[in-house]
């Protein structure tokens, strides 16, 4: 039996079984050609799979610090690739038959090749369809991940094909220790900023490591804080405000990958600075989107903590900084009028999923929630 080395796998708390079952495989070189990791948001699928990559790609298995393990972790290894649903509606089938060329290419640099497709619960019947063949029978160097919040989703054509991962909910308490052990923050500013990261352990720690981010938070909670008194127009003001507080990180990104850009252009070909500027774009993408989320995901924790609080649960909270004032609004705040919130919230993650203009979006949840403000019985 092969020596692994545990490190890669130590982000992953509360995971006890799928990663011991992980590291089983990877010990005894019994990886399969395709697995279904299924859990909820934050329970770490996408941490499991950068782990598994690893001790394929890593001379010691996943020792998390060499350049390989780095690369993983950073999104620049030309081996491991993430791919998102190309369409609003989910995966597209020429996004498909693109990624089953690229599945037939030779690995770059390492041994294998790792394809991890997020959300797969969004392939249609002809997508996936073009699909199956390929994750039946991938080339022998190619392993694909694919990552599902709830197994019901995903089509069982696909499910049938993988070897199934379960993960389960990971405690806020044993996320929050984490946090607080990576990055030094107080039990108090952890619980915040998992609460804007939805609960996901990295994007809870990139969170305390952005000011940008930070400030967006602050600048949210601020704006609900005053929400009630705002007239139309201020209204409209305050969701300007507010994407341009989520574009900051977007700019801090764009410094990062400039000095990335600098230094890689002395070693990069072509090909691969071709590569690396494609990446860069879909980071700011992503980061797009993730900004306007934590928009969602901080009023949402918000108008939680209204709610535990008018509840008589105060120790539910997650935004300690801002509890005085929520402790306000939770004085007149009825439990059917903080679910009708949370409701509108809901409805405003949709809006953006279905690609309507950020700036409508937020206007319509801010005008939502603070009609439910004024009405709050
Ligand atoms: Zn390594």
């Amino acid at each position: 039996m092969t020596r692994v080395t545990t490190s890669v796998w130590n982000d992953l708390v509360g995971q006890r079984r799928a990663t011991a079952f992980l590291k089983r495989a990877a010990a005894s070189g019994t990886i399969a050609h395709a697995y279904l990791f299924v859990g909820p948001t934050g329970a770490g699928k996408k941490s499991a799979a950068r782990a598994l990559a690893c001790t394929l790609f890593c001379p010691d298995l996943g020792c998390g610090s060499c350049p390989a393990c780095r690369r993983i972790h950073s999104g620049s290894h030309p081996d491991f690739h993430l791919v998102a649903p190309g369409g609003v509606a989910g995966y597209v089938i020429e996004q498909v038959h693109e990624m089953i060329r690229d599945v037939h290419l030779k690995p770059i640099e390492a041994s294998h090749k790792v394809y991890v497709l997020e959300d797969v619960g969004r392939f249609n019947e002809s997508s996936a369809n073009a699909f199956l063949k390929t994750l039946e029978e991938p080339p022998e160097d190619v392993v694909i991940i694919l990552l599902a919040d709830d197994y019901d989703d995903v089509l069982p054509t696909i499910a049938s094909r993988c070897q199934v991962v379960r993960f389960s909910p990971v405690a806020e308490s044993v996320a929050r220790a984490l946090v607080v052990e990576r990055t030094g923050a107080s039990e108090d500013e952890a619980k915040a900023a998992l609460a804007a990261a939805g609960n996901v352990i990295p994007r809870a720690i990139a969170f305390l490591n952005s000011a940008g981010r930070r400030n967006a938070r602050a600048t949210i909670m601020s704006i609900l804080k005053r929400l009630t008194v705002m007239d139309g127009h201020d209204v409209l003001l305050a969701a300007r405000e507010l994407l341009t507080a989520v574009r900051a990180p977007v700019e801090e990104m764009k410094e990062i990958q400039a000095e990335e850009a600098d230094a890689a252009r002395e070693y990069l070909s072509k090909g691969g600075v071709t590569t690396m500027e494609k990446r860069h774009k879909r980071e700011l993408t992503a980061q797009e989107r993730d900004g306007i989320t934590e928009i969602m995901s901080v009023t949402e924790s918000w108008l939680r903590d209204c709610l535990v609080m008018a509840k008589g649960m105060p120790e539910l909270v997650a935004n300690v900084d801002t509890a005085d004032a929520t402790a306000e609004v939770a004085a007149v705040l009825s439990v059917p009028a903080a679910l009708r919130g949370l409701d509108r919230v809901r409805a405003a993650r949709e809006r953006i999923a279905y690609n309507v203009s950020p700036q409508l979006v937020v206007e319509a949840m801010l005008f939502d929630i603070q009609e439910v403000l004024r009405c709050p019985r």
